[in-house]
């Protein structure tokens, strides 16, 4: 019917798994081809673990957690070199250490937490569209998306990833240490009660193990071209 058209709604790509599967690098492919931001939600749960670490609150005080994350002030800026800003101070490098990882694991199980984020996270994508990439993206922060992916590889194949990841990034790590922390963190993000890791049948699963980066986003880019 002439004048009836409806705006396009943005489009949203979930991009969800545990750690070291190559979330970042194959969502922000992804987002390059479909020319969309890339929105790492991992990022915002770290920015907040580390207010947390330096006000010396504990990183399972769910009261103290959840008034810190009513207080700051959390700015995703995407980008060929997206920012995390914590109350306008970029962060990003700093929160890329072990210790910021595991205790983002721990303040994301804070249900006051996660709705201060998911709701951060649905006005970016609402706004223009977006490659989300995180734990629960296809099943609570965007479950209307048709979009759905998630990402898996054997578990030493992710530690060896992380591994890389940090010691490109100058951090003085062992492979142990690193294999140790991220089985530890994908139980605790698998098994909390409030939006665990996991997906069901609407998501397309596809194991990055044997895969490069540039074949996963391909694959991606594919699927939600013939579905548009
Ligand atoms: O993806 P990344 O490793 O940076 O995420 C850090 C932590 O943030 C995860 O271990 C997980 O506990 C939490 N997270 C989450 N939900 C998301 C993204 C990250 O709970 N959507």
């Amino acid at each position: 019917m002439a004048g009836s058209a409806v705006p396009d709604k943005p489009l949203i790509v979930a991009i969800d798994g545990p750690s070291g599967v190559g979330k970042s690098t194959t969502g922000r492919l992804v987002a390059r081809a479909l020319n969309i931001p890339h929105i790492d939600t991992g990022a915002m749960y770290r920015a907040i673990a580390l207010a947390a670490l330096r006000a010396g609150i504990g990183t399972r005080d769910e009261a103290a957690l959840e008034d810190l994350a009513s207080r700051v002030r959390i700015d995703f800026i995407p980008g060929e070199r997206e920012r995390i800003l914590l109350d306008g101070e970029d962060v990003t490098s700093q929160i890329r250490t072990p210790q910021v990882s595991m205790a983002a694991s721990d303040v994301s199980s804070v249900p006051a937490v996660r709705r201060i984020l998911v709701r951060l996270q649905q006005e970016l994508g609402r706004r223009s569209g977006g490659v989300l990439e995180g734990r629960d993206i296809g099943t609570k922060v965007f479950p209307e998306t048709p979009y759905k992916f998630f990402l898996t590889a054997r578990p030493e194949v992710r530690a060896q990833r992380r591994y890389r990841e940090l010691l490109a990034k100058g951090q003085s790590v062992d492979y142990q240490s690193v294999l140790a922390e991220s089985e530890r963190r994908d139980m605790q993000d698998s098994t909390r009660t409030d939006s665990p890791l996991t997906y069901d049948q609407t998501y397309t699963v596809i194991d990055t193990s044997d895969l490069t980066i540039d074949q996963v986003a391909e694959a991606i880019v594919q699927r939600v071209r013939s579905f548009c």
